[in-house]
């Protein structure tokens, strides 16, 4: 078969269902339906195969943070594939992009996180990170400090390992996993969960699980603490002010290592380089990928405190993937990160565009359907519910008035995820006002279309 752009869209689907296995995707959805081709980007706009021009308020995956189409990008690429495509990073070798990548991060990542292990993806890393924090406790003398704390509902990642750190309970149960010695507490989802409680004291109850999970684990049993700053794919939950001062404390005074999965939370999304800045938080392993390379090229890392970094140099971590700090990956990801800093895109998302699109989210919120708007910086959601004094949810399934605002979004040109009753904004840090406003546009439509 030739397969090309000019495919008529139906036979590119048919052949998509017969051979292409989609992550997260059912079968029977294709089957009704095929997917929608997309065939170009610029800037925050997709093109599919009929032509259509969509806004993508999801910046893809929660990545493509500086936009679609950089030629500066793929110059940087097509450069480094001739110089050099491939060299691995294993047993005493290394190249010119990744030194140059690691010391950019180094600078760049907050506090004394200095070190940093490369991997493809943002699962890989947090599996990185599992085997990193026990590797740590051992070459401690404390082999059996090895239980990982996460939250339910929390994402991180596909792997085996990064599945079970994940707490989205149909999703991560699937395949065999958790794998042992991983335990999960509530998550500080206010909305949904607080009840009678103010978001501040529910805060500070849900911080508390973590000192009460490692008293009863016993606190010579708990290696690390694993969190994103705020809550991406779980529905963009921002955690009342409380919480992150008391899992800080906690997690010093039992001395348990703290893991900010900053996947989505990095790179600017929430108006500082990292979210950890935003939220007050001193990790001491930061997990990257996503906006790293604005989702270029496949890359994502650990980032350890000098601390860590000294403790794991004691011993040989067996540990790496092949295309470890793959050099075409460096290369795109320093330029990415050289745009981010000459643009000064993230002081526009912190002090202008993140701001306005602030303002014109929270306006929904007089939308019949909308009972809260949450957003920092260019991550952001609505809480969908029938009653928004009681902030009840919908007697349908989980999910299903969601799913139909999606499908409306679809029908509309707009791209935005919907994660049950919560209706996901994850934009191009470079979205403009204009694009903003059509943004909000599209949005009320499409609520209006399931009211
Ligand atoms: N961690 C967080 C917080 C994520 O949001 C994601 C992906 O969405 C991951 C880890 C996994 O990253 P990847 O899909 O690159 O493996």
């Amino acid at each position: 078969v030739s397969i090309s752009t000019n495919t008529p869209t139906s036979e590119l689907q048919a052949i998509d269902a017969a051979h292409h296995m989609h992550p997260f995707t059912t079968a029977q959805d294709l089957a009704v339906k095929g997917a929608r081709v997309i065939t170009r980007a610029e800037g925050c706009w997709l093109t599919d195969s009929d032509g259509n021009r969509i806004l993508d308020a999801m910046a893809g995956l929660w990545c493509v943070n500086i936009g679609y189409g950089r030629r500066e990008l793929a110059e940087v690429a097509a450069r480094q594939i001739q110089d050099l495509p491939f060299y691995n990073t294993f047993f005493q070798t290394t190249h010119v992009p990744v030194i140059a990548l690691a010391a950019k991060l180094a600078e760049l990542a907050p506090g004394d996180l200095n070190t940093v292990f490369f991997a493809n993806s943002g699962s890989e890393a947090n599996d990185t990170n599992i085997r990193a924090v026990r590797t740590y406790w051992a070459a401690k003398g404390q082999p059996d400090r090895n239980v990982i704390i996460s939250r339910w509902n929390a994402y991180h990642g596909s792997c085996v390992g990064s599945g079970s750190l994940g707490g989205m309970t149909g999703m991560h149960a699937q395949g065999g996993m958790p794998i042992p010695d991983i335990h999960h507490i509530g998550q500080p989802h206010w909305y949904n969960e607080g009840g009678d409680l103010s978001p501040e004291d529910f805060g500070l109850a849900r911080a508390r699980e973590l000192e009460t999970a490692i008293l009863e684990i016993g606190p010579d049993r708990v290696a690390a603490f694993i969190a994103e700053p705020i809550q991406g794919a779980g529905g963009v939950i921002v955690p009342p002010a409380s919480y992150w001062p008391e899992i800080q404390r906690i997690t010093k005074q039992y001395g348990i290592l703290l893991i900010a999965d900053e996947v989505i939370t990095g790179f600017g999304r929430t108006g500082n380089w990292f979210g950890s800045e935003t939220l007050g938080i001193t990790p001491d392993i930061m997990t990257i990928a996503k906006g790293l390379s604005s989702g270029y090229q496949p890359i994502g890392a650990s980032i350890l405190s000098d601390e860590v970094a000294a403790t794991l140099a004691q011993v040989e971590f067996n540990h790496g993937y092949t295309y470890s700090g793959h050099p075409v990956a460096c290369a795109v990801a320093l330029e990415n990160i050289r745009i981010l800093e000459e643009e000064d895109i993230i002081t526009r998302v912190r002090e202008d565009t993140g701001p306005y699109l602030k303002k014109r989210f929270e306006s929904l919120t007089d939308h019949p359907l909308v009972g809260e708007a949450s957003i920092v910086g260019m991550m952001g959601s609505l809480a969908l519910t029938p009653d928004k004094a009681t902030r009840a949810p919908f007697e349908a399934e989980a999910g299903t008035v969601g799913y139909i605002c999606r499908e409306r979004c679809f029908a509309n040109n707009l791209i935005m995820r919907h994660v049950y009753d919560r209706m996901i904004i994850s934009p191009p840090l470079t979205i403009s006002k204009k694009e903003i406003d059509i943004l909000i546009e599209r949005a009320r439509k499409s609520l209006d279309e399931c009211y």
